[in-house]
């Protein structure tokens, strides 16, 4: 059941030195020698008993679909997702502003420190999953993380079909419009329950990263979420007000203004 096939990647020969060859695994397609290496060991190791679709090639990561193994044979296999965060120094410019401390941007960083700077990402999207995935909040329960690799529950059907993002919805009832009243309710309430008990602000929050699964909207991507402390939290949350009440109006929802989404948010 070992199994590692992600289209136009399988075909890298690990360990191979085509530097050119290599590079271009690492800023495209993620899967670098050492990414490959992450991925068999969770294979050999049982906690995956594959890897193999991609679902999403984005900027900063890429996300596949895996298969968890079960515990005893007979009981299926469930589905993970599996994000790999990229490694290349592009993608960190535009992330500067989420982090302070001492962990900021320095002229010149090398490439260990870009590998300690997607681990922290990595990282930060465990905890802040575990955060508001424990408060009840829909979204991924992360299961494991290794590196810059975070392995968390597959939002979507038992056929392995990831749920659609909000922004790809589509409702074919009588009423759409009520239907999309519920759901901004709902994302309203997150937002709330994230700042107040979580004491996050989610920070890239929109259409793209809130998916729709049995009927109720999910919140996914926390990598960048700010603590309520965070000097900028407020404007990100600013932010964040505005793109999903624009995103609602233009479903036909009365949204509140943004002023009163604050106000009821952060009261
Ligand atoms: P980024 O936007 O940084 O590329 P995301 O965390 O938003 O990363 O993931 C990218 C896409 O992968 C999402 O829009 C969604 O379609 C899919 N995805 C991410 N996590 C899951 C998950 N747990 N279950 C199903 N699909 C997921
Ligand atoms: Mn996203």
């Amino acid at each position: 059941m070992k199994k590692l096939k992600i289209e136009g990647v399988e075909s890298i020969p690990s360990g191979h030195r085509d530097k050119d060859k290599s590079d271009r695994a690492t800023t495209e397609q993620v899967l670098d020698p050492n990414t490959r290496r992450i991925l068999f060991k969770m294979i050999n190791s049982g906690i995956v008993s594959e890897v193999n679709g991609t679902i999403s090639t984005g900027k900063e990561a890429n996300v596949y679909h895996g298969l968890a193994a079960s515990e005893d044979d007979s009981s299926p296999d469930v589905h993970v997702a599996i994000k790999v965060y990229k490694t290349s120094i592009l993608v960190f410019k535009d992330r500067e502003k989420y982090v302070t401390g001492e962990f900021r941007f320095r002229k010149g960083f090398n490439k260990s420190d870009n590998r300690a700077m997607v681990k922290l990402w990595a990282e930060k999207e465990m905890r802040n999953l575990k955060r508001i995935h424990s408060v009840g909040i829909p979204s991924p329960e992360p299961l494991y993380l290794r590196r810059h690799v975070l392995g968390m529950t597959f939002i979507g059907d038992s056929r392995g079909k990831a749920a659609p993002r909000l922004k790809d919805v589509e409702f074919m009832d009588e009423n759409p419009v009520a239907r999309w009243r519920s759901v901004y309710l709902d994302v309203l309430a997150y937002m709330r329950i994230m700042l107040q008990q979580c004491k996050l602000v989610h920070a890239d929050l929109s259409e793209y990263n809130i998916l729709f699964h049995k009927n109720k909207p999910f919140i996914i991507d926390v990598s960048q979420s700010v603590e309520g402390d965070h000097p900028r939290s407020l404007d990100f949350l600013r932010m964040d007000i505005k793109n999903v009440n624009d995103f609602f109006r233009r479903q036909g929802v009365l949204v509140l203004s943004d002023r009163s989404t604050f106000n009821f948010i952060t009261r």
